[in-house]
């Protein structure tokens, strides 16, 4: 029997991952805060519902992909949340990005309801949500997984089972980890480069086939050299992973030294009203510390000199 799929968070990663789950076949039925994202939906098939407990009636898995914790808990237990509307044997996958207690304390909040959790934060950026390539963490039951699949092959390309309730959100965690210490490496490197008087793009072409290739180095960086800083990942949700690691690594009395000195430059961006912008904003922290300006835009001259 095709699964009926509810979805409920529809920004700048749900709304092309609904899209990609409407597009393979499955009944959809969403809801969002705001009505863009619905209108987005409705137009390419999806139904709309008024509430997330009508989207859950409707439903046989229900997916969330909203910003952080306390988000995911309204939409799930609130007033009019998943829980009011769901039958036992309702799956919630959680694709927001939170931290493995979120995730233990939510799978047992829902458990006295029949409703199983799996946690199944995602990596691949707006990109990897556009093009349904995505990577996906998933937490819990393993069998649960298995009968998910189909609607998470929709989204992604590698689904890895990573353990059980948790495990999906802290290697998510540790993804965010290594994506924002690289950013800040290619936000140095390109600051060096600027003060140093080479041009930023012929650096980025010359290490870009060598050791040095990234994800950020071949999708973020050159949006810095357009000067293109609209989010496909906000600086506010870098922050709030790092805060996460920082706590679960807290907890288990791990210092994490390069993440908490990655997660004060976040901060600094959010203190200049910057929290809206994508994480290659990173690079504005390093030109603000070393009172340089990397050439950008097509009127981009002056490499090295930060502008008075
Ligand atoms: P976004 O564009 O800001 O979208 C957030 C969505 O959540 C919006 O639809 C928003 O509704 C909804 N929402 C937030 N709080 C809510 C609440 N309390 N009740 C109901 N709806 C609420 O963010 P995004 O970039 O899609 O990211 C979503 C999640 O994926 C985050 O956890 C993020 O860390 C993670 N993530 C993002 C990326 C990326 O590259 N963007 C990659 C991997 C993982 P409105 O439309 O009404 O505001």
């Amino acid at each position: 029997m095709q699964l009926r799929v509810g979805f409920i968070g529809l920004g700048i990663m749900g709304r092309p991952m609904a899209l990609n789950v409407l597009r393979a076949g499955f009944p959809l039925t969403v809801w969002n805060r705001s009505r863009p994202g619905v209108e987005a939906l409705t137009a390419a098939g999806a139904t709309a519902a008024p509430s997330p407990a009508d989207v859950a009636a409707r439903s046989d898995v229900v997916i969330t992909m909203v910003t952080d914790a306390p988000d995911v808990e309204e939409v799930a237990l609130g007033p009019e949340g998943i829980v009011r509307g769901a039958r036992p044997g309702l799956t919630l996958i959680d694709m927001t990005t939170t931290s493995p207690d979120a995730a233990r304390r939510l799978a047992a909040a829902l458990a006295p309801h029949g409703v199983e959790l799996l946690d199944a934060p995602v990596t691949g950026g707006d990109v990897g949500a556009r093009e349904g390539t995505l990577t996906i963490m998933a937490g819990g039951d393993a069998a649960l997984l298995e009968r998910c699949r189909p609607v998470l092959a929709a989204m992604g390309r590698r689904i890895v089972h990573c353990g059980p309730t948790g495990a999906g959100q802290t290697v998510k965690l540790c993804n965010q980890i290594m994506v924002a210490l690289t950013n800040l490496g290619v936000s140095e490197a390109l600051a060096l480069a600027a003060k140093a008087g080479v041009d930023p793009a012929t650096m980025l072409e010359a290490v870009s086939g060598g050791a040095a290739r990234s994800w950020t180095v071949e999708h973020l960086a050159p949006r810095v050299l357009r000067d293109d800083f609209q989010p496909g990942f906000k600086v506010d949700h870098q922050a709030k992973d790092l805060r996460h690691a920082l706590e679960a690594a807290r907890g288990l009395a791990l210092p994490l030294p390069g993440t908490a000195l990655v997660h004060e430059l976040f901060t600094a961006l959010q203190a200049r009203g910057l929290g809206g912008e994508g994480t290659q904003a990173l690079v504005k922290a390093l030109e603000w510390l070393g009172d340089v300006w990397v050439p950008r835009g097509p009127w981009a001259e002056g490499a090295g000199e930060a502008p008075r």
